[in-house]
């Protein structure tokens, strides 16, 4: 047999024959009368749904079902984890050689990349985000492209929207470097924001594109985030091996029933309309800061958040504490020495921000 391998042949050469943990759960063995997991025979007297004195599945098949459905791919393609934090880690063990190996990410960008990959001993290679005056910022794929080739970088984190940079990828230029890396390295689309931008998803690009992989997360606009609910999107030979090197119940009973429940049609109706909310907020905000004294850039932004260049950053930060506001000091990430990030609030919220920053003689 000489099947394509694909992605497959991007994991590492020690663990492509590893079967993982074999938990109690897992097996075709049917009963019941069930005593091999070593599970208490009754239930905690502060467990009202008495059902919590047993492991979980270690995979919920209609967890996979539901995202798979609203992300748009085949119930083969999705890994349900606790959140794209552990996507990520999973990915860096998965393909990178502890002590060796390396991945790109494109900073200001989300710390965890350079977390997991520091974690496992791998190297971090950054190609920077390119700022333009009037554009804000926007991905050097050339420069991915050479790095990733050049350095021998098994996985390249890209984050669409950016995180804490706003801008938006084009799926154009991911297809491309994707195509680029075939057999060399997975791309990684970190898509935490995407509700809010309103693009499609690089999920559409898996039928032809099999070195993408793409994480969602029920954290952000789905509003979940203490559940700790994220997936992995990837070529269904990658999936298993993934799972392979998950805990043995990654989710919790309680998460994994309220990650199903947030995506059924009504929680979703519900989850648009937060999102729209938040758009609405975005414009007026981004508006506002634009015509406030001290305010030096506002950065165009595809996520529920802004980044903000002040003339004194220091002092704009004080304010905001001063008023009981906490934002993101974004000062010791190099080239955002001026920055903060504010996410987008309730109206009142904004307000309160925006009253914070105005001069004294204005907001008396
Ligand atoms: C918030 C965020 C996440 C979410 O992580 P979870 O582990 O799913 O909560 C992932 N990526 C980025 C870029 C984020 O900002």
């Amino acid at each position: 047999m000489s099947a394509d391998p694909g992605p497959l042949a991007l994991v590492r050469a020690d663990l492509r024959g590893f079967a993982g943990y074999a938990s109690a759960r897992n097996g075709d063995v049917s009963g019941d009368c069930w005593l091999n997991a070593n599970e208490a025979s009754s239930p905690s007297p502060v467990d009202r749904s008495g059902q919590l004195r047993r492991y979980p599945q270690p995979q919920s098949a209609r967890l996979r079902a539901r995202m798979a459905d609203v992300y748009g791919c085949t119930p083969e393609q999705v890994l349900p984890g606790r959140g794209s934090d552990e996507g990520i880690d999973l990915l860096v063990r998965a393909t990178c050689r502890p002590g060796a190996d390396a991945i790109v990410t494109c900073p200001p960008t989300f710390g965890m990349y350079a977390v997991s990959a520091r974690l496992h001993g791998t190297r971090v290679v950054e190609v920077p985000l390119l700022e333009d005056a009037a554009a804000g910022f926007a991905c050097d794929f050339e420069a991915v492209a050479w790095a990733a080739v050049e350095q021998g970088a098994k996985l390249v984190f890209l984050c669409s929207p950016g995180n804490p940079a706003g801008n938006l990828l084009p799926l154009e230029a991911i297809d491309a470097l994707a195509g680029r890396l075939e057999g060399l390295a997975l791309v990684v689309v970190d898509e935490a924001y995407v509700e809010y931008a309103g693009a499609d998803s690089a999920v559409s690009l898996l039928p032809r594109r099999r070195n993408v992989v793409v994480l969602r997360t029920l954290s952000k606009a789905h509003a979940l985030a203490a559940a700790r609910v994220g997936c992995v999107i990837a070529d269904a030979a990658l999936v298993p091996v993934l799972g392979r090197c998950q805990a043995p119940y990654p989710l919790p009973a309680a998460s994994e029933e309220v990650a199903f429940a947030a995506l059924a049609a009504n929680p979703l109706r519900a989850t648009r309309a937060g999102v729209e909310q938040v758009l609405g907020e975005r414009e007026r905000m981004a508006a506002a800061l634009e015509g406030t004294p001290g305010v030096r850039k506002v950065f165009p932004s595809h996520a529920n958040f802004l980044l903000v260049r002040f003339d004194d950053a220091q002092r704009a930060w004080e304010r905001l504490l001063a008023a009981g506001v906490v934002v993101r000091d974004q000062r010791a990430v190099p080239g955002l020495g001026d920055a903060l990030r504010i996410s987008i609030g309730l109206p009142r919220q904004n307000d309160r921000v925006l009253r914070a920053l105005l001069p004294r003689e204005q907001a008396a």
